[in-house]
């Protein structure tokens, strides 16, 4: 059996299940919005930018790493940056042969324009849908909370802080987190393209059950749900996120490690195990935020051979500086994952979505046979994953 090479990894029909906006424009793009609305950016040529928002070196902390989305949310402020932004992401995820991409942002974010929240909501659906029907791609998007909300992050920010001056930081969050919560339910009936909702931003002094009120919208609503959890905190976060928020998948989950003991007859990691409950895993990120000190120290080995359900994902493709091949690549290379290895994790991918149950089996139908040839994997292969 051949090596598992660059270029058989872009070849392959891919996911991406945890992918932010803001986090996965083109650097030129950023340029060329800035000039069009006379925006200054910290640098103004390409290469400074480049320094400026690419995590090569990786930073301190998950803190340290959202203060990039300071710059790309300045030039996201408008229905049509936020249509290109989309696009061009759906496009980019196309070109090297994903077939399925969760886009997931956070609408209070882009309000700094007073541009009304629904149209937010609408200009990102618009352009994902222009690259759906130009491109083999299928999308679904989700929609993300913000855990802590600085009145300087965002003009509604501002103008909610300034009417709710009693208010402290932490309980405007979650007041903004059932507002979104309540427009994305809405709006969930009208556009199949949002698949479901999440939480964002730093984990740590704010726990997921604070925002269970937001949740409780989404479960009313019959929307999938998504946590980002034990990224920068440990397993309480991901408890948290199952119990009080009914995540259906977690958010790198990279701590969820600290639960295994095999003394234990009962474990979250157990649970996690049975359940089935995908971890959406991003090594470069997770490198560059601390959570791991190098790819090989990465839980996923461990995971894999425990038979928990991953999907592998870029979480930002301009800050981390990666795409799904390149998360591949380095993990495949990290781990030395046999192809029947790399077969699982990319159809784990695949029953991981968000999407409806037939249009899920109908990608699987169509990419099985695919990735089966490619790989030179038998059918057999497929026996050992547990379907849901
Ligand atoms: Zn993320």
């Amino acid at each position: 059996m051949g090596e598992i090479t660059r270029d058989l990894l872009y070849r392959l029909p891919k996911t991406d299940l945890h992918c932010h906006l803001d986090g996965s424009m083109r650097l030129r793009t950023i340029l060329d919005l800035a000039e069009q609305y006379k925006i200054r950016l910290p640098a103004e040529h390409e290469d400074d930018l480049r320094r400026l928002i690419v995590m090569k070196d990786g930073c301190s902390s998950l803190v340290d790493y959202l203060r990039v989305f300071d710059v790309t949310l300045l030039v996201l402020q408008t229905d049509e940056a936020l249509e290109r932004a989309a696009f061009e992401l759906a496009e980019d995820a196309a070109a090297e042969n994903v077939r399925y991409l969760e886009v997931r942002f956070s609408p209070i974010l882009h309000t700094n324009s007073l541009l009304p929240f629904e149209k937010i909501y609408e200009s990102v659906i618009a352009g994902l849908t222009r690259a759906e029907k130009r491109y083999r791609i299928k999308t679904g998007l989700l929609i993300c909370a913000m855990r802590n909300f600085p009145a300087e992050q965002s003009h509604m920010a501002r103008r909610i802080h300034d009417r709710f001056y009693t208010f402290s930081d932490a309980e405007l969050a979650q007041l903004l987190a059932v507002h979104t919560a309540k427009v994305t339910t809405k709006l969930s009936q009208k556009y199949p393209t949002i698949v479901g909702f999440d939480i964002a931003g730093p984990e740590d002094g704010y726990p997921a059950k604070d925002f269970y009120e937001a949740f409780q919208e989404i479960i009313n609503g019959h929307l999938s749900i998504t946590v980002h959890a034990g990224e920068a905190y440990g397993p309480d976060s991901i408890e948290q996120a199952v119990k009080y928020c009914h995540a259906h998948r977690i958010g790198h989950g990279t701590r969820l490690i600290e639960a295994k003991d095999p003394s234990r007859l009962r474990t979250l990691y157990r649970y996690f195990k049975d359940k089935r409950i995908p971890l959406e895993i991003c090594v470069t990120s997770n490198v560059q935020t601390g959570s791991v000190p190098s790819i090989e120290a990465h839980p996923l080995k461990v995971y894999l051979e425990d038979k928990l359900r991953c999907t592998i994902c870029t979480d930002n493709r301009l800050v981390s500086d990666t795409t799904v091949t390149d998360e591949y690549f380095r993990i495949c290379q990290a781990f030395k994952l046999s192809k029947e290895d790399l077969y699982k994790l990319i159809i784990y991918g695949f029953e991981s979505t968000f999407l409806p149950y037939e249009e899920r089996e109908a990608i699987l139908r169509e990419v099985e046979p695919i990735l089966q040839r490619e790989l030179q994997v038998g059918s057999g292969a497929a026996g050992a994953i547990p379907r849901t």
